[in-house]
């Protein structure tokens, strides 16, 4: 977990295989890694993974790693995700080297390699329905029964695949098949389908084809057209690697992948998969697939996640070959960590109490200089007016204090940041005894925040002056489920959290501010990191609050 930031960096099993592999001078010692996301959604945080997974190594031993779209499936798939993808992947911090890739561009390719096995008696039209084919696979424990159409002759077989392609058959009529063993105790190898007749309008082919590819006849190929040498994909996959090696063992003169398998990404109460995301966003229960609570790429961004957080959040997870699930608390960790030493420090009341400073000129303003991030040198500073009447956090007052209580309350003295020591003398409360406005004076030897005296006072307090103010939204984000695993009881909606999101209006925003953009990172002192969101205007400001200042999660000690 912490290997990379040791003298001497340990391995992981991955990058074993690969130093293995360069040592053998196996493909020349290239190493070329793809990813290869189906458009049929956002990528989320495990695609991230997976992205800085595969790119990682390819950079890191001299290689290339293709983005592939693996568009196969034409009923489920749209441009706008293509889009997204892409914007994701350089987002991220990563580059493709050109063009994308396409599986669809493979499809003629793909065509004559099935023509290929159906010559060799490795592949045959099967006129068995999808419930049927299902029905004769067996299961675990049985063996499958084979099709009566099994055995029909090479010509016949290309007769039929080749009609097939001509759209002479309706939908779901008739399959192409691998002719491997209805008896293997691996299901994958049990005669899988490897074409199906579907006429679906492709968003790049349009109506050339009516027969597509199944996943595991197609996914191989790709990898094997695009020279890829180190395949690297999720457990899941692994029980299908046979079934891969078998096609390419069939077409010897095509590059043969090594395929990797990893564990994937899970993460306590987010649910990761397409489908669930695609109904968060069908259903309304969120604005979009970037709406800040997703955990898609799109979403952490919109949120104001940096991809230096998500790439060090990968690193940190590391890649294992078991199943585990990650506490989202590290994700949040690694996002302050990376804030901390570059987000813009300023000032915003989000319950704004007035305070009246009675010793203080009526309408004079005094401009004071607040560095933007102390953690980072030459950082700079801003101005910050000072007034008569300011803003401070309604939690910032109280009447009668317990002890400890290090904030303003009658008689006791504190420091407004950057500003002067205050004194409060008095307080006006309504007819229900909710507080108005807090009188105070200011010690006029206390200017910037501290006196020559080494006065020492407990508390400092944020603050907005009440005429050189912007007034901003605020949205404040809980987890969007209230279940560590959302999936517990089968239905992830029951468990939708009704207040992942409250909006605050009119909080006061010292003027700096003013100018601040979506892709932007400030921490709002004392109340955590935010970013402006693309929904801002001209007139009002919204910030969304990235996450908040207290750490819930340490890094173990090594
Ligand atoms: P989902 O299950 O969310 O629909 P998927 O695996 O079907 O995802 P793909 O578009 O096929 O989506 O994924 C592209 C790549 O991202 C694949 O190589 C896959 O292994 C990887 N990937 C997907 N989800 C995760 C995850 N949670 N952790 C790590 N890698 C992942
Ligand atoms: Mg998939």
């Amino acid at each position: 977990m912490e290997e990379e930031k040791n003298e001497v960096v340990l391995k992981n099993f991955i990058q074993k295989i690969i130093e293995e592999d360069i040592k053998n001078g196996k493909n020349g010692g290239a190493v070329i890694t793809r990813f290869p996301p189906e458009p049929n959604g956002y990528l989320h945080i495990g695609h991230a993974k997976s992205i800085c997974l595969n790119f990682g190594l390819a950079k890191q031993y001299g290689g290339r790693t293709n983005l592939r779209f693996d568009d196969t499936n034409p009923a489920k798939e749209e441009n706008e995700y293509i889009d997204s993808i892409q914007a994701d992947v350089k987002w991220l911090g990563f580059d493709w080297g050109g063009k994308p890739c396409y599986a669809s561009d493979y499809f003629e390719k793909m065509y004559q390699l099935a023509v290929q096995l159906i010559k060799a008696g490795k592949a045959y039209v099967d006129d068995l329905s999808a419930d049927e084919i299902r029905e004769y696979r067996g299961t675990l424990t049985e063996p499958g029964k084979e099709s009566p159409y099994r055995n029909r002759t090479v010509e016949e077989n290309l007769d039929l695949f080749e009609r097939m392609k001509n759209g002479e058959f309706p939908d779901g009529s008739k399959t192409l098949r691998a002719k491997i063993d209805m008896a293997s105790g691996n299901l994958n190898l049990r005669d899988p389908v490897m074409y199906r007749i579907v006429r679906v309008e492709h968003p790049r082919q349009g109506n050339k084809w009516c027969i597509y590819p199944m996943y595991d006849w197609a996914h191989g190929l790709e990898d094997s057209i695009e020279g890829i040498t180190h395949s690297i994909c999720t457990l899941e996959f692994e029980s299908h690697r046979p079934l891969y090696d078998w096609f390419l063992d069939q077409l010897p003169e095509m590059h043969h992948p090594q395929q990797i398998e990893f564990a994937r990404l899970n993460l306590n109460y987010t649910v990761m998969s397409k489908r669930k995301l695609l109904r968060l966003v069908k259903e309304g229960y969120v604005k979009g697939w970037d709406d800040p609570r997703m955990p898609t790429v799109s979403g952490l961004r919109r949120r104001g996640y940096s991809p230096e957080s998500i790439r060090e959040f990968a690193a940190r997870i590391g890649v294992a070959k078991m199943d585990s699930i990650v506490d989202i608390a590290m994700l949040e960790f690694c996002l302050r960590e990376d804030l901390n030493k570059r987000a813009l420090r300023r000032m915003v009341v989000l319950d704004p109490l007035k305070v009246i400073i009675d010793n203080y000129p009526e309408g004079q303003v005094e401009w004071f200089d607040g560095e933007n991030n102390p953690e980072e040198e030459n950082s700079g500073t801003r101005k910050i007016p000072f007034t008569k009447e300011l803003y401070i956090e309604r939690e910032d007052f109280m009447i009668d204090p317990p002890k400890k209580y290090f904030r303003l309350s009658p008689g006791k003295e504190i420091r407004l940041k950057h500003a002067y020591y205050i004194t409060c003398n008095s307080y006006k409360t309504d007819e229900n005894g909710k507080v108005t406005e807090v009188h105070c004076t200011y010690d006029p030897a206390s200017k910037g925040g501290w006196t020559e005296d080494g006065r020492k006072v407990k508390g400092t307090s944020h603050w907005v002056s009440a005429q050189e103010n912007i007034k901003v939204d605020v949205r404040l984000y809980d987890r969007l489920f209230t279940k560590e695993n959302p999936d517990e009881d089968g239905d992830f909606i029951s468990c939708i959290n009704p207040d992942s999101c409250k909006v605050l209006e009119g909080c006061l925003a010292e003027v700096s501010l003013k100018e601040a953009k979506p892709g932007e990172y400030y921490q709002f002192l004392r109340q955590g990191y935010f970013s402006p969101d693309p929904d801002s205007t001209e007139e009002k400001l919204v910030f969304n609050r990235s996450v908040s200042l207290k750490d819930s999660w340490t890094p173990p000690r090594s």
